[in-house]
């Protein structure tokens, strides 16, 4: 497995591949790598040739007060992992290797308007600027012919998906569905961060969005019962409700009314750890 640390050498590398006539798959990460991660790495096998990883912690989507200092670093054992998968490359570049003239220099900015501002938009401002410019910026630098994003952050494939069709980006999209601890919590790198007891406690939030796919499934048509229902039971496991949301899956715009198919999204805080995570609600609920 080749590592890069470099731009001209990541991109040398894809074209390369490409011009031996094998297709380029791409799996964009922040690292501190788990199954969620890998299982979009066993998708992106299925669908390509070549298989590069960027592991890649981006200041630019992080606000001034949020954990970008605390997020978790395993970057040898990330490796082990990518190896583990039959990765053909990991590009790992440095902050200033992204952003060479410093991020308040950085002048172009990439901005998916309306689907980023609901959501973990409205509670983290800029957050999918920084996400939707490196995502932008990595296509131009390892020239996917195909790339795979998680539906744990289903505001950020939807975004990236638009992004891609508004500006021309030839590269075709794909998304893989949550990976869960045995427990039902989805996996994330930050659920290292949670206490003994808050990690227990955040099972709250998947037992609460599966009661609200249950009652869908019996007949509950109104968002607002719903959310109230997994609002309480976050407030009552002890966790800070950010937001709890029903909305359209292609719009994220807010629904009153489940018909057809809606997301139920969820943020939360345990103790200063966010979570996020949802459910399809209605037909594939
Ligand atoms: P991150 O390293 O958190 O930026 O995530 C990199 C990619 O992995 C994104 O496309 C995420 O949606 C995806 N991902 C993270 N956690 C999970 C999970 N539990 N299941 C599936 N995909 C995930």
């Amino acid at each position: 497995m080749k590592v890069f640390h470099t731009v001209d050498d990541a991109r040398g590398f894809s074209l390369s591949e490409r011009k031996a006539g094998r297709s380029v798959v791409f799996v964009p990460t922040m690292g501190a790598l788990h199954e969620g991660h890998l299982s979009l790495m066993r998708r992106g096998k299925e669908l390509g040739d070549t298989l590069v990883v960027s592991i890649f912690l981006n200041p630019t989507q992080f606000a001034p007060n949020e954990d970008l200092d605390k997020y978790p670093k395993t970057f040898e054992a990330d490796l082990d992992a990518c190896r583990g998968e039959g990765v053909a490359a990991v590009f790992a570049p440095s902050p200033s290797e992204m952003y060479p003239r410093g991020k308040d220099e950085q002048l172009s900015w990439v901005s998916v308007e309306k689907l980023s501002g609901g959501l973990c938009g409205a509670s983290r401002p800029g957050h999918f600027k920084g996400v939707a410019t490196v995502v932008a910026k990595l296509f131009n630098i390892v020239l996917p012919d195909v790339a795979v994003f998680g539906e744990k952050d289903f505001q950020q494939a939807v975004i990236i998906k638009r992004m891609v069709e508004d500006l021309n980006f030839p590269v075709r999209i794909e998304t893989a569905p949550i990976v869960r601890e045995p427990d039902g919590l989805a996996m994330s790198s930050r659920n290292a961060l949670l206490t003994p007891k808050n990690r227990k406690a955040a099972t709250a939030i998947f037992r609460s969005l599966r009661e609200a796919a249950r009652r869908v499934a019996d007949g509950e048509r109104d968002a607002a019962k719903l959310t109230m229902m997994v609002e309480e039971a976050i407030g009552a496991s002890g966790g800070t409700v950010d937001y709890v949301r029903v909305v359209d899956t292609g719009t994220l715009s807010p629904l009153d009314v489940v018909e057809g198919e809606a997301l139920l999204a969820v943020a939360a805080k345990y103790g200063d750890v966010r979570l996020i995570d949802n459910i399809l609600l209605g037909a594939a609920g």
